[in-house]
């Protein structure tokens, strides 16, 4: 049901297939989509006290079968951006695709390797969302951030964000990311092009597109380590390895694919064999990269600990 409260829009027992990139069928008690900015900001200051969660294009996150308790803020409509010379400010809930396009248009280069990921901006920052050798951190120089802890909005320089490989400081903090800075560099359209051309067609056999639902990569690649996860994975056997319709995509072991039915439950015993089974015959602990959201059994609550511990 769709309901309104100082005009922000939002629903009850909203279901939530369509917003997370698996594909999972999840319901949220509370899904709020605020119009912009402001909205965003009225609805962090009502719930800093109730966990609100925020999901951008849901293409990094396993929502829970059982459902979501806590207050679920979809930043889709928050999608502005400003282009001055060579420096691109753009909010939250922009997608990552489009600024690509943009910077392409506008003959900035820099994020040619975006091309390919359904990210959001603000997911994309809280990820450090990379590829090709590329990622967000490289053009980033500042950000605006609604702090939930201190109830204001903050400017966070690139040397404050504690970017690392898959990591920011938005997983360390109660920080929401509202908008950020990129400084990109002037260069022709034709090599912009070719490198996103180059990109796309990289990806194609690598990785399976949105319509085999997935979540992109389930791992990090281990440090320190010759081999990928991908390959870490399929030396263990788990090519096509099935639970429930959650199976290991056969083109690339570190790609975890809904085959129409997949449950919360199904992924993580998925992703837990995954594990183990690295785990005993390379004594490496692999570590997802996925972000569980929403109510868990007590068996799930123990695999998740083991997993991102
Ligand atoms: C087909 C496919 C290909 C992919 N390829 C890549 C790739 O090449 N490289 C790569 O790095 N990733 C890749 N991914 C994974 C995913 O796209 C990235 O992790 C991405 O950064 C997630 O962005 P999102 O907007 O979907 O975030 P969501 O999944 O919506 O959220 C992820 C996390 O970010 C948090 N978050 C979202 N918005 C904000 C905000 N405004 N402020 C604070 N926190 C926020 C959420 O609370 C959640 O914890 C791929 C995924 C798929 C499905």
């Amino acid at each position: 049901m769709i309901c309104s409260q100082n005009d922000i829009k939002f629903y009850n027992d909203f279901q939530l297939t369509n917003y997370n990139t698996l594909k999972i069928k999840s319901t949220a008690k509370l899904f709020y989509i605020p119009d912009n900015d402001g909205e965003l900001i009225t609805l962090l200051k009502k719930f800093k006290n109730s966990n609100p969660i925020i999901i951008g294009n849901g293409s990094n996150v396993l929502f829970s079968s059982k459902g979501i308790d806590e207050p679920l803020i979809y930043t889709g409509k928050i999608k502005s951006v400003i282009t001055v010379g060579d420096v691109v400010e753009a909010q939250a809930g922009i997608k990552v695709q489009t600024l690509s396009k943009l910077a392409l248009d506008k003959k900035l280069s820099g994020f040619e390797f975006l091309i390919g990921i359904p990210a959001s901006l603000g997911g994309a920052c809280y990820m450090n969302a990379g590829a090709h050798g590329c990622s967000i951190s490289d053009s980033f120089i500042s950000a605006k951030i609604y702090d939930l802890e201190k109830n204001k909005i903050i400017t966070l320089k690139k040397e404050d964000m504690n970017f690392s490989y898959r990591h920011s400081i938005l997983k360390e903090k109660p920080y929401i990311l509202l908008s950020a800075k990129f400084k990109l560099k002037k260069t022709s359209q034709e090599e912009i092009k070719s490198k996103m051309d180059e990109n796309i067609i990289f990806r194609k056999n690598r990785q399976p597109n949105l319509s085999m639902p997935n979540a992109g990569s389930v791992f990090k690649n281990p440090e320190n380590c010759e081999l990928s996860a991908g390959a870490l994975i399929d030396k263990c056997g788990l090519r096509g390895f099935q639970i429930g319709d959650v199976q290991v995509w056969e083109n690339h072991c570190n790609f975890v694919i809904n085959k129409g039915k997949a449950t919360s439950n199904d992924y993580i015993d998925v992703i837990f064999e995954m594990y183990s089974r690295v785990k005993e015959k390379f004594n490496i602990e692999l570590t997802p990269e996925i972000i569980y959201i929403g109510k868990m059994s007590k068996s799930e609550k123990e695999k998740w600990k083991i997993l991102k511990k």
